[in-house]
């Protein structure tokens, strides 16, 4: 008998109202299991809704441009009786495993985390391809393949407990996208845009710097500088720790096999016995950009410093666009950011944004929101762009256009169907709370296991992965992971959000603590800044911060300590922060919630 279901938007980790770019059906549709049904775009990635069965579609319930959150219906499905399982939710049904299990008794429920990009519908069974039955060139106990932060975290880390550990990278250089092209050489170029506004910045207090004379090739040079000593300390302590390091790219054989390939027609066969995946992510291309244009650049060509751009176009207001974008701006670019979603920053609170933006505006960026570009052509003078939407800018040919719209994992090319280990639709590795695959000798870590996609949890699951893989009984047990924008003001935040509280009904107080009533925060001309904490009505506990202001991504972990022990806002209001500190923000936030604040006057509360 005919049914109909709702497709909910799946647990999509921490995200919350993220903006649909593309609705893929429509009402009538015949649609198969696992179609996608909608398009989503957070600031690190895009993905789809799968249809949870097969059916037509009755109604479609979002258009593009709303934004969604976890559990939101978008599509109306009628299904054919036993498809449709019983109870019509199955958009959210199948979770993966890590960050399901409960919170220990007492403590608040764990929110999600380590999981997979979304929810994705079981892809078929794979079978792996039989041993090779070829004499392998190198036998190890773990292969870990690609040295990223998870890589190179989870090769250590194992050879730290003994097992022979054999770690294979593309490139000559260890680091992955962190170190090479990612959080090092931006922060480095982060630093001087910092250096320069901070000593324009001067003048208003009487110390006058002058124009800054920029030597394009000495910071390019510095930044090189800092990543080179990283790469050497990385190879000194593989070194020391006796793990082989292949260059090569890999590529799985069979489920113990792996052939690496030089790119100079040499290749090796190894041999492991457990194996860690730690391919990491790549930036995603838009497509109908002329990519073959040098003046068309992702965030990797962008770090490369090749010059500055007269007018830079950022496509994607997230975390990557707006930080070259204050880098650029810095060095004298005129800025343009054009973002679909309608906030830059997607994901984050909105109050969050706000000073980043008015800063932003306030040094001549032009922010255009609810906005895509539709076309973008290469002329001689520049890139032509057009654009669709409710902000169009007025510039539309620019010297360079910078896409940051996101990062796509590399499940899809490690051959990974030869070893039987599923990658679902996206190129995402789902795992369970030990990082295992659904083959269990072979674990996988990193951006190619989920959002977010950052370095601090790429290395918490390669430690995690190798202390499993060489017999300790553990599992992931860390309730958050913060996030940082390194702009500035930087913009931090852990936990729940209120705007993700208000979408899923949670219960919470707030505490926010402005820094206009922070002396030192004024004494450094930045009274724009805040902090807020969340806390669990019921329990007092906190469960969620945020602070925007300069040094917050340091702030935070305060916070995040905070949540992972349970801490009350008493806790915390009655650890002596040193005086004037900005973390001082931390404790008078908690405060604000208690009622206890004597820097700030707050009316009496009523009873
Ligand atoms: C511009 C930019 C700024 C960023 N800033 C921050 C930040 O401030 N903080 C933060 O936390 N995160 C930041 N990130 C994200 C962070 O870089 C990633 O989350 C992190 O690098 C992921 O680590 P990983 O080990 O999973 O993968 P990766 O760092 O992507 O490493 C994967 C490695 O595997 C190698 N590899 C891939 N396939 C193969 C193969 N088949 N054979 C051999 N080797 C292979 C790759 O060459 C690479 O070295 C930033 C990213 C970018 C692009």
């Amino acid at each position: 008998m005919a049914q109909t279901i709702e497709i909910k938007v799946p647990d999509i980790g921490d995200f919350s109202d993220v903006p649909v770019i593309e609705v893929l059906v429509a009402s009538g549709d015949r649609v198969d299991k696992d179609q996608g049904l909608v398009t989503l775009e957070s600031d690190k990635a895009t993905m789809e809704v799968p249809s949870s069965a097969a059916g037509v579609v009755k109604e479609v319930k979002v258009k593009v441009g709303d934004s969604v959150s976890e559990g939101e219906v978008v599509v109306l499905l009628e299904t054919e009786g036993a498809e449709a399982g019983a109870s019509g939710d199955e958009g959210t049904a199948n979770a993966p495993h890590a960050g399901a299990a409960d919170a220990p008794a007492g403590g608040p429920a764990k929110p999600p985390v380590a999981k997979s990009h979304r929810a994705p519908a079981e892809p078929p069974e794979t079978k792996p391809a039989p041993h090779s039955g070829r004499q392998a060139d190198v036998e190890c106990a773990l292969l870990v393949l690609g040295a990223g932060p998870g890589g190179y975290t989870a090769a250590f880390r194992a050879a730290d407990l003994g097992l022979d550990t054999v770690l294979v990278e593309r490139y000559q250089a260890l680091g992955g996208v962190c170190l090479n092209v990612g959080c090092i050489p931006s922060k480095a170029l982060l630093h001087a845009a910092a250096v320069i506004d901070e000593a324009a910045h001067a003048a208003d207090y009487g110390i006058a710097f002058g124009k800054p004379k920029i030597d394009l090739d000495a910071l390019r040079a510095h930044k090189q500088k800092v990543v080179g000593q990283f790469n050497k300390g990385l190879a000194g302590m593989a070194k020391q720790r006796k793990v082989r390091v292949l260059a090569g790219s890999g590529a799985f054989v069979s489920p113990n096999e792996i052939e690496v390939d030089d790119g100079k027609g040499g290749t090796q066969l190894v041999r492991f016995e457990q194996c860690i995946v730690a391919a990491g992510s790549q930036a995603l291309k838009l497509p109908g950009f002329p990519w073959d244009d040098p003046r068309v650049m992702d965030s990797t060509d962008a770090l490369e410093l090749a010059g500055t751009p007269k007018k830079l176009l950022v496509v994607g207001g997230g975390i990557i666009g707006l930080e070259m974008a204050t880098v650029y701006r810095a060095l004298g670019s005129e800025i343009t950011v054009v973002e679909l979603a309608d906030q830059l920053m997607p994901g984050a609170d909105k109050d969050l944004v706000k000073p980043l933006a008015d800063r932003l505006k306030k040094q001549g960026v032009a922010i255009h929101l609810k906005t895509k570009v539709v076309e973008a052509k290469a002329q001689k003078n520049g890139i032509a762009c057009s654009f669709e939407g409710e902000s169009i800018p007025e510039t539309k040919l620019f010297d360079r256009v910078l896409v940051a719209v996101g990062r796509v994992p590399n499940g899809g090319k490690i051959d990974a169907d030869r070893a039987g280990v599923r990658v679902g639709e996206r190129g995402f590795i789902d795992v369970d709370r030990q990082m295992r695959t659904n083959v269990p000798h072979i674990f996988a870590i990193g951006d190619i296991v989920g959002q977010p996609m950052l370095a601090h949890k790429a290395t918490h699951e390669g430690k995690l992965a190798a202390e499993v893989a060489a017999g300790e009984k553990k599992e992931w047990v860390s309730r958050v992971i913060p996030s940082v924008a390194y702009t500035d003001p930087e913009i931090a935040w852990v936990g729940v959000t209120e705007t993700e509280a208000k979408a899923k009904g949670i219960k919470i107080g707030v505490g926010k603590f402005p820094w206009a009533a922070s002396a030192r925060a004024v004494g450094i001309g930045r009274g724009e800044g805040f902090t807020k904490l969340l806390f669990d009505e019921a329990t007092h506990r906190v469960v969620g911060g945020a602070i925007v202001g300069p040094h917050a991504g340091e702030l935070i972990a305060e916070v995040a300590l905070a949540i992972e022990m349970g801490a009350e806002a008493s806790d915390i209001g009655h650890t002596i922060h040193p005086h004037p500190t900005l973390s001082e923000s931390v404790a008078m936030a908690a405060e604000v919630y208690e009622g206890t604040i004597t820097d700030l006057y707050l009316p009496k509360r009523k009873p």
